[in-house]
């Protein structure tokens, strides 16, 4: 099963990838950890990318399909994958349908979580992320159960440096230019579910699993 998670900085995705890589079985693929994982290598390119993120800006396309392109060459996301973050422009969500078509397959689902300006700034400031696993908290709505340590592998955790206000405010005017023509493109396809992100997390969740219905059975049960 193929799934694009779509929304604004803040809404939760990354929350919901990760829950949901659970629940299918199949891996998440989040551009924006690898992307801040290569910023932090000492090179030319990692300058360039770390100048993008720290602006608010899309890391250019031909950059971000490379890195998309590699990722879904990896075995493990042949049976499906739960992605975060990408496509976020029209050319790379051409360059998905292309890549899923090669292989017999297509987006089954693209779920865009929606919430008020309001509910995003408060969830921004309160997101904390594990550096080495990418775990995402939020210390009002989601804390770990240690006060700054990660659940998953116990590393120190850590404020986004892309999390301050007005880069943020940015991403968000990036969002606005870039993304909302990728969900314009596939509520045409018919395969767009809106969530409302603002909810309690355990609603968002069962409007996630209503939305993926009968597609939600894990891919390893699928054929059982
Ligand atoms: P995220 O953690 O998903 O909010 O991504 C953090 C940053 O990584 C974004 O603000 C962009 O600079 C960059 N990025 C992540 N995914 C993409 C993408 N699909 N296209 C372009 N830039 C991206």
């Amino acid at each position: 099963m193929d799934i694009v998670l779509l929304g604004p900085p803040g809404v939760g995705k990354g929350t919901q990838a990760e829950r949901l890589e659970k629940l299918l079985k199949v891996p998440h693929i989040a551009t924006g950890d690898i992307f801040r994982r290569l910023s932090n290598e000492d090179s030319a390119l990692a300058g360039e990318v770390r100048t993008f993120m720290e602006r608010g800006e899309y890391v250019p396309d031909d950059l971000t399909i490379k890195v998309f392109c590699a990722e879904f060459g990896r075995p493990e996301v042949r049976d499906g994958f739960v992605l975060d973050g990408f496509p976020r422009t029209t050319r790379q969500a051409t360059v998905l349908d292309e890549a899923l078509a090669a292989q017999g397959r297509k987006v089954d689902r693209a779920l865009y979580i929606t919430a008020p300006a309001a509910v995003l700034a408060a969830r921004i400031s309160g997101r904390i992320q594990c550096p080495e696993c990418s775990a995402v908290y939020n210390t009002v709505t989601n804390p770990p159960r240690l006060s700054m340590v990660c659940d998953e592998c116990g590393h120190a955790l850590i404020r986004r440096a892309d999390e301050e206000p007005d880069v943020v405010r940015a991403r968000i005017d990036t969002y606005i230019r870039e993304t909302e023509p990728v969900i314009a493109f596939y509520r045409e396809a018919g395969i767009l579910s809106e969530v409302d992100g603002s909810l309690p997390i355990s609603e968002v969740e069962g409007k996630i699993d209503t939305a993926l219905g009968s597609q939600s059975t894990p891919a390893r049960n699928r054929n059982a």
